[in-house]
């Protein structure tokens, strides 16, 4: 997969969000993005993932339970050079600092989840506005666990079973089902419930961590390269930071200097170039992106027609008396729908490109 084909998604997905912003809300139901859900055992990397993806240091990580309520991360994209983070429940209030988001989510766990290990299925939504992100939506979820501990419910492991289903049910949201290499795959939470959710495996990336920490003598090829549980869209290996590593304050990007080099000279890994590492994770997801996108065009350009005939009949209904916002209204339409025509060649002339190789 070229290098551009990653970068190519995000004017993609950012002139389609802007034709869906402008419809009515019944027309832009069900042409949501697809979320992408990170799910499986608690300290299974989940988190880590998430923030090696988006780049920057910002989760609750370690190796108790740390994520108590789910985390709708929102990434905005935009111009201007700076990089900043915005919760709901603080409307205008600017982080800039990376290190008080994280505080800001545990303060907000606590809150709502208690300071004794409880979990909430109450939301925390953050959005991320950065010049580097694509714009989409990753859900940060409480790992499934079973011996309740502190403040948790006997039931513990069904009802964080239940909410983890809550997001993955749902057929636009992409799993990623993250399983830690120094357990065995067939005991994996994550593939389990992923399975569940999605049975032939059509959105679900399979998340092998903790690569560097195996037994001696063990490797995760026979995982990466499917022999154990086969999935459809397959497995990505990825290394990213010990405790030790969190303890230190070592970067996200001297963690991606350390994964790279750890594939690159590690005999086993070698020819698995096309499953290991978080660059080629984000490579992944955005060429599920741009299928997803192009699956849903025609539906949206059905869309924007019956928007525009029913804007045109409401017109002639009324006469000439509203004809300043009814024709409007039709012109914008008409600016849609060859706006949504370009856009789709656009992204068949990229589906060409891809295939002729
Ligand atoms: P979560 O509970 O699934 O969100 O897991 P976290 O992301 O909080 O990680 C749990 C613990 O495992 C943390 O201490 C991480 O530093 C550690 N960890 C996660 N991924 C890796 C990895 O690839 N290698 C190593 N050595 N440690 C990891
Ligand atoms: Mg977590």
């Amino acid at each position: 997969v070229p290098e551009t084909v990653g970068q190519a998604v995000i004017p993609l997905v950012n002139s389609l969000q802007d034709i869906i912003a402008r419809l009515d809300g019944d027309a832009a139901a069900g042409l949501e993005l697809p979320q992408v859900a990170a799910v499986g055992g608690q300290s299974s990397g989940k988190s880590s993932v998430l923030e090696a993806l988006v780049g920057r240091d910002f989760l609750p990580r370690g190796p108790d339970i740390c994520t108590r309520r789910p985390l709708v991360l929102q990434l905005v994209r935009h111009s201007a050079p700076e990089e900043w983070g915005e919760f709901l429940h603080l409307p205008g209030r600017r982080f800039h600092d990376f290190e008080q988001i994280k505080r800001e989510i545990q303060l907000e766990t606590d809150k709502e989840a208690g300071d004794n290990k409880g979990v909430s299925e109450k939301q925390i939504r953050l959005k991320i506005f950065s010049p580097n992100v694509l714009d989409i939506t990753l859900v940060d979820l409480p790992g499934i666990t079973r011996v309740p501990v502190g403040d948790q419910p006997s039931d513990i492991e069904s009802r964080i079973r239940t909410l983890i289903m809550q997001y993955i049910k749902h057929p636009s949201c992409i799993i990623l089902a993250v399983s830690p290499a120094n357990a065995d795959l067939a005991n994996s939470d994550a593939l389990q419930l992923a399975r569940l959710a999605d049975p032939d495996g059509s959105r679900t990336i399979g998340v092998i961590t903790k690569l560097d920490i195996m037994d001696r003598g063990t490797d995760a090829r026979n995982f990466l390269m499917g022999n154990v549980i086969p999935l459809t869209l397959g497995y990505v290996g990825v290394v990213n930071r010990s405790q030790e590593d969190i303890n230190f304050n070592r970067s996200v990007k001297d963690a991606l200097a350390f994964e790279e080099k750890f594939f690159s000279t590690l005999p086993a890994y070698r020819g698995l170039a096309h499953c290991c590492g978080v660059p080629l994770l984000a490579k992944k997801l955005n060429m599920i992106l741009l299928k997803h996108i192009t699956d849903m065009l025609p539906g949206l350009k059905t869309r924007i027609n019956a928007q525009l005939v029913a804007v045109a009949k409401e017109h002639a209904a009324y006469g000439d008396t509203v004809e300043s916002t009814a024709g409007q209204g039709v012109k914008l339409l008409n600016i849609l729908r060859k706006y949504c025509e370009a856009f789709s060649s656009m992204v068949e002339g990229k589906n060409r490109v891809s295939t002729d190789k």
